[in-house]
């Protein structure tokens, strides 16, 4: 089975921010690992844009090193020297005139033309309004938008009105790069795809579900940006919301942009505010080895947490009176992406109370070994009487898959080659993003004012104890962190 590249339309993409460091390690190699594919058409080009000043032959060299760093697997040099013709450079300062003309001059009229703000979100607006003022906006164009998007309710709609003003809705693609990855679509297409899943997924079987993002790395070098953020800003507003609305969401009728988009919207607006003795915020505790959060962040009275686990009610018809819990955090004890979804026991046990309490429990893994596995209820083998145990039926897309596995586009090349489709489906509306704010931002008020103080947890560890306790006092408990 050999997956099917379909080339898309010839395009110039520009990315301003073309020298920093997502472009080096995400977008320009997944651009030529695209290239290699035979997704990018021959007449494609790529145009990086910042206020340094390399000459094309300087930023080939720059696309190189990057590409020979990042794309580790097998490299065709000589595709890679002439995906390297594809590439020029403008020097433009966002906040300024100079350089406009050229890239003006440099960008085709009749081909699509991507802008991609890869730069610091105080110059998207900058560069909103100098495109457009510099011809450089019309039907054919579309911005992509890095994260973060605002940080609260009210800059994500300043954001939203700015471009607003230049910019068609249906033109900005605000990216989450979570829903860029294979297991995350793959979730749709595990739910609307079979007939097995969709009676089950509701309160009547569902017990509870959990979503886990872990990371072992803490905030190092990032440490004085992410104090200003923290997890709840950083990663539950916006990526693991994306993956609670397409658990809990109705089936669209369709797989198009705005139907899924609407069923995602209507999820966060049925999201109950969440009690303070619903959340526990952490901060990671040094050892010998690696310095404490506060260390990292260079504040000694830091108040930001490094961990957040927290429940949440979706009070909708399907949802109530099933708790998600979320949880993420730096510096835990693995790397680690899941979502498990805890089937209710049986109604009634017929093989008596010493065969003990079996649960299904669906874990879909993002990462690491990408898959699902639902965990059945079957005899232990052997002469013993009927006594259960439970075994995975186990599906690791790299052993399910085989070679297309391994050739499925990572999450930021899949969503650029969607941006020049012009397909929206897998990036966030600007009344999605607000309607995450609005949930958001009382939560995170909450805490301030009342000047809660993260509890510290070991580096290495699952976070809090008090995280345990969140699940404990329930009956219920979170699953082990590991890879
Ligand atoms: P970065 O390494 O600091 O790079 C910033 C880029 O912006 C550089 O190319 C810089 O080049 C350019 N730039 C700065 N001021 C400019 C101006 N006035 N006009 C034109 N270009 C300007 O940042 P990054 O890590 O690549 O992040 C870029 C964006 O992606 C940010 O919004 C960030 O939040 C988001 N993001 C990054 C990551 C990641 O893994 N890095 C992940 C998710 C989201 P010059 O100095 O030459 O102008």
């Amino acid at each position: 089975m050999v997956s099917r590249v379909i080339p898309v339309d010839p395009f110039d993409l520009v990315i301003f921010g073309g020298t920093g460091d997502l472009a080096r390690r995400k977008i320009l190699p997944g651009l030529f690992r695209r290239y290699m594919a035979g997704q990018m058409p021959e007449t494609a080009r790529v145009i990086g844009a910042s206020r340094s000043e390399p000459s094309d032959a300087e930023y080939r060299d720059f696309v190189r090193a990057a590409v020979e760093e990042f794309v580790t697997e097998d490299r065709d040099d000589a595709a890679l020297s002439q995906f390297l013709e594809r590439l020029h450079f403008v020097s433009i300062d966002a906040k300024g005139e100079g350089g406009w003309a050229q890239l003006a001059d440099l960008v085709r009229d009749d081909v699509i033309h991507a802008y991609y703000f890869s730069v610091a979100p105080s110059l998207f607006g900058d560069l909103a309004e100098r495109l457009h003022k510099h011809g450089l906006a019309d039907n054919n164009t579309r911005i992509v938008v890095e994260k973060p998007f605002g940080r609260d309710l009210g800059s994500a709609k300043a954001l939203n009105a700015t471009l607003a003003q230049h910019f068609d809705e249906t033109q900005i693609y605000r990216i989450d790069h979570y829903l860029g990855k294979e297991t995350v679509q793959n979730l749709m297409a595990v739910r609307f795809g079979n007939v097995l899943f969709e009676p089950l997924w509701n309160s009547q079987y569902v017990d509870h579900i959990q979503i886990t993002v872990a990371e072992t790395v803490g905030v190092g070098g990032r440490g004085a940006y992410y104090d200003k953020s923290g997890a709840m800003r950083d990663m539950v507003q916006n990526h693991l919301m994306q993956l609670l609305c397409l658990i809990a969401m109705e089936p669209p009728s369709r797989f198009s942009p705005d139907s899924v988009r609407d069923e995602k919207l209507k999820v966060i607006r049925a999201l109950d505010p969440v009690m303070p003795h619903h959340i526990v915020r952490g901060q990671y505790d040094g050892d010998g080895d690696t310095v404490s959060y506060r260390e990292d962040a260079e504040n000694a009275r830091s108040l930001t947490e490094s961990f957040i686990a927290m429940k949440i009610n979706v009070s909708n018809w399907r949802w109530a009176g099933t708790p998600f819990y979320l949880r993420t955090g730096k510096r835990l004890k693995a790397r680690t992406s899941e979502i498990a979804v805890v089937f209710k026991d049986a109604p009634h046990s017929i093989f008596g109370e010493e065969a003990g309490r079996h649960r299904n429990i669906l874990t879909i893994r993002l990462q690491p070994n990408e898959g699902m596995t639902l965990g059945v209820t079957i005899k232990e083998p052997g002469p013993g009487g009927m006594r259960l145990i439970d075994v995975p039926l186990d599906m690791t897309f790299a052993d399910a898959l085989g070679p297309d596995a391994e050739e499925a586009p990572e999450a930021y090349e899949r969503l650029i080659m969607d941006v020049i489709r012009g397909n929206q489906t897998l990036f966030m509306r600007g009344d999605e993003v607000e309607a995450a704010w609005a949930w958001t931002d009382p939560i995170i008020e909450g805490w301030e004012g009342r000047g809660e103080a993260p509890k510290t947890y070991d580096p290495g560890s699952s976070g809090p104890e008090d995280a345990q306790m969140l699940m404990h006092r329930e009956g219920r408990r979170w699953r082990d962190i590991r890879d």
